[in-house]
């Protein structure tokens, strides 16, 4: 038998929740933001379910030439854009959008020997402090773009910091707007959160990510009320079991002691398969469908669970990490993280099945 921990990939879960992203943006185009290989799902896996995107955002040139070579002919635009001169007659000759978000990048794109023009979104620092520049200064960059004859489209963006909490966006909007910063020009706003939660600022392009892998982008609400399916399914099996008597401790440096007799089972996943060593004892896991949790610190190939209240359960037993039945979101919190760390952690020793239609859940 192979060592049992599988990821499993709901395609028709993901083309439900780009078709849930494409009704909020209204009239906006959909980039798909696929970067770190479309969040841990597999970037080739997931292509085919993202048919309905007008195009795919990203981080990895190289994945985005690969894209390309493989006859993907939507716009392809690049998070970060080029981080050396050297990069942009590859954003040339595959018609590669770039991010500029800073004075040093426009240099390159000026002093670039490229024989078509570049399609450009000009990033803004509305408030986060991430990348962008200053409001006070976008016009001068928009000014120096526009007299390069390597600018192709000019599109101004900004990346809002509190899209998901109650700080909200209007600030950073209001920055962006207020001056009538890049009037006239497209723009693109929106994050899953700023999508879902501020549909008055979708502006020309929308950039959904952890939404289209089912997860809910708001702290406080649960992915399904939000109408999004799991897309991953992180599962394994029980291949140990033991007994406990109070007092007995489990696993490294002992940290668990139970305090009662207890039937602890043993299961395939560990931290090298992309599981959080973050997550506290009592982090809840599925088991055989019911819901239970961890003991224990989680090491690097295993993790102990709680069967003492689930008689029938034992070596064997299927277990659900996260995904269908239980929610990353969930368990992203027991480990006091996000969602979107667990799910790009997934390892690659991890094998992967994609499920083409919601009939092929088990
Ligand atoms: C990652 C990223 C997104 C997607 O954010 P989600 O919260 O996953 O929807 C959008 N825009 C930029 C600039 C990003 O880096």
């Amino acid at each position: 038998m192979p060592r049992p921990v599988r990821a499993s990939i709901d395609l028709a879960a993901l083309r439900h929740n780009l078709a849930v992203a494409r009704r909020t943006a209204g009239s906006a185009g959909v980039l798909a933001v696929v970067k770190a290989d479309a969040y841990g799902h597999g970037l080739k896996r997931v292509l085919p379910a993202l048919e309905a995107a007008d195009g795919l955002a990203l981080v990895e040139l190289d994945r985005a030439i690969g894209l390309r070579e493989g006859g993907y002919g939507k716009p392809l635009l690049l998070l970060g854009g080029f981080y050396e001169a050297s990069e942009v007659p590859l954003f040339a000759q595959h018609r590669l959008i770039a991010v500029i978000h800073d004075a040093e990048q426009i240099r390159m794109l000026e002093t670039a020997q490229v024989s078509t023009p570049i399609d450009v979104f000009l990033k803004v620092n509305t408030g986060m402090n991430r990348l962008g520049f200053e409001p006070a200064r976008l016009d001068a960059a928009i000014q120096r773009l526009q007299a390069s004859r390597r600018l192709g489209r000019l599109t101004v963006m900004t990346h809002f910091a509190n899209a998901d909490d109650s700080r909200g966006v209007d600030w950073q909007a209001a920055a962006l707007l207020k001056n009538g910063i890049g009037d006239g020009l497209p723009r693109s706003m929106a994050n899953s959160a700023a999508l879902l939660r501020y549909p008055a600022f979708r502006g020309d392009w929308v950039r959904p990510g952890i939404m289209l892998y089912g997860s809910s982008p708001f702290p406080e609400v649960p992915a399904e009320s939000v109408d999004l399916r799991p897309v991953m399914t992180l599962e394994t099996k029980v291949i140990g079991e033991q007994k406990l008597k109070p007092g007995d401790r489990v696993g490294y440096g002992g940290t668990f002691v139970a305090k009662a007799a207890m039937r602890i089972g043993v299961i395939a996943c560990g931290y090298a398969d992309g599981y959080s060593r973050h997550a506290a004892s009592g982090t809840p896991v599925l088991i055989d469908g019911r819901r239970s949790g961890t003991v224990g610190l989680v090491s690097m190939d295993m993790i102990c669970v709680d069967l003492t209240a689930l008689p029938q359960s034992g070596v064997g037993s299927r277990v659900v990490l996260w995904g269908q039945g239980l929610s990353v979101d969930e368990v992203a919190r027991a480990c006091g993280t996000v969602s979107y760390e667990l799910l790009c952690a997934l390892n690659s020793r991890v094998s992967v099945v994609t499920l083409e239609t919601a009939a092929g859940r088990r």
